[in-house]
């Protein structure tokens, strides 16, 4: 059982240091430092067996300075109001890393998607939809897949939230399949962002992707796309875990061919000629990239001396806790976070809300072009701010972001744009 502790507490530590170093006004910092909005409904429904429940959801809304709130809808058991306001404050500082006009939202319903009927989850997530419809919207609140949803997700949403409305409202939701106004490339966008970051990087520092060891937590939309691009670059993963346990292997483990064990077995376990490993035991295991794609705090005090990779990819959001990464820095641990790495994801559901609200479709080609493009300017900007203020990549990453949102909270508030802009560059 993961050790259980404060996200929104991390997340804040983190917009704190970032606003000493920007000497934020104090007005600035408090109304960042707290959601906008939390909302918390109850919706209920009919279970296969016949008996109602009653479930828990949310829905927090960081900010919405620089745009509409954007963020994920997540179903776990295990999940609370604190993983909510931080997920959404994440969200708030990806969307400005990448300079897209999003603010910063989150979902999560408390409940245990895996034993659950497809007919429990459609429900559950028409009921949900229904509870938070208020606030949410495509120019006040746009819903997208996370931890245990996906397209089929976002369909309801946009079906359950259009109801009674005289048209579909696609752009409420992002993450959708290409045949319900989905985007091409969204899928594996999260993946890919997250290897055009690793494959520039790894050029800047001549760190040769070939023959590289990885080892990944998670294989789900994130975890299975980074490894599939990763292999195909020439690295050798060499063990990989999911919710269910894990594999290694020394000599490598083919994504592709565990794919298609996955789709038919719904584990990795017993993936052919592989060992069984536990989280802790691939994350301490002698290799190049770790690679944490699940849930948050995977990466924390308990474990991170151990860590002998050279590089951590952050595609999972707050995999590494503050202690953490403190002996990260001290080891000399590269860690790309999660603010930049796993910004593909939002970058292309920016693409598909535009393409909604202005009925157009982009090819594959386009999107991922697109995409790369911001992540690229992203990054360059990451590592200027890094060379300017002589910090680690994260600090950096929220230096840049936190000035983004203050900035446009300034300009919005008092509109005294030429001593803004005189004062900033
Ligand atoms: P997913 O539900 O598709 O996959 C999650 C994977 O993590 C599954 O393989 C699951 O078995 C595994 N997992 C869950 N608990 C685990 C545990 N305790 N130990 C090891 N593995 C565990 O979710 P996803 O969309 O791939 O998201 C993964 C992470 O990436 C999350 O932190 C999410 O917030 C983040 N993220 C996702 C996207 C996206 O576009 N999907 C974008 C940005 C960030």
């Amino acid at each position: 059982m993961r050790e259980k502790y404060d996200l929104f507490a991390e997340v804040t530590l983190q917009f704190e240091r970032a606003a000493d170093r920007l000497k934020l006004e104090p007005w600035i910092f408090q109304k960042l430092s707290q959601p906008e909005k939390e909302l918390v409904v109850h919706p209920t429904i009919i279970l296969d067996d016949g008996k109602p429940k009653t479930f828990k959801g949310i829905r927090v809304q960081h900010s919405t300075a620089k745009g509409p709130a954007k963020g994920g809808l997540r179903y776990s058991p295990d999940t609370s109001l604190s993983e909510c306001k931080a997920l959404a404050a994440w969200m708030t500082w990806k969307c400005a890393v990448i300079n897209v006009p999003f603010g910063g939202g989150k979902g999560v319903v408390l409940c245990d998607p895996l034993n659950m009927s497809e007919k429990e989850l459609k429900n559950l997530t028409w009921e949900y939809t229904l509870a938070i419809k208020d606030i949410i919207g495509p120019h006040k609140d746009i819903l997208a897949p996370d931890m245990f949803t996906n397209d089929r997700t976002m369909a309801w949403i946009v079906e359950a939230y259009s109801h009674g409305k005289t048209q579909f409202e696609f752009a409420v939701a992002t993450g959708k399949s290409t045949s319900c106004g989905g985007s091409f490339g969204r899928k594996n966008a999260t993946g890919t962002g997250l290897f055009f970051v690793l494959e520039e990087l790894s050029k800047y520092l001549n760190f040769f992707l070939e023959e590289k060891k990885v080892a990944i937590l998670g294989f789900g939309n994130v975890g299975s796309s980074i490894a599939k691009l990763v292999h195909r670059a020439g690295c050798r993963i060499i063990a990989i875990t999911d919710i269910h346990g894990g594999i290694s292997r020394e000599k490598g483990i083919n994504p592709f061919k565990l794919q298609t064990y996955v789709d038919k077995r719904k584990e990795i376990v017993g993936f052919d000629g592989t060992k069984p490993i536990d989280n802790e035991g691939l994350i301490s295991l002698p290799c190049d990239i770790l690679i944490p794609a699940a849930i948050g705090g995977q990466i924390n005090a308990n474990n991170a001396d151990s860590i002998k990779a050279k590089i951590i990819l952050e595609g999972a959001n707050g995999p590494t806790t503050q202690e953490a990464d403190e002996i990260l820095k001290k080891k000399e641990i590269l860690v790309i976070p999660d603010i930049l790495a796993n910004a593909g994801g939002v970058a292309v559901s920016h693409l598909e809300w535009m393409q909604n609200l202005n009925q157009v479709i982009f090819s594959e080609h386009e999107v991922v072009r697109r995409m790369k493009k911001k992540m690229m300017k992203a990054l360059r900007d990451v590592l200027a701010t890094m060379k300017k203020h002589k910090v680690t990549m994260r600090e950096a990453a929220y230096i840049l972001a936190v000035k983004r949102v203050a900035k446009s909270l300034k300009l919005r508030r008092f509109h005294n744009y030429e001593e803004i802009y005189l004062k900033e560059g």
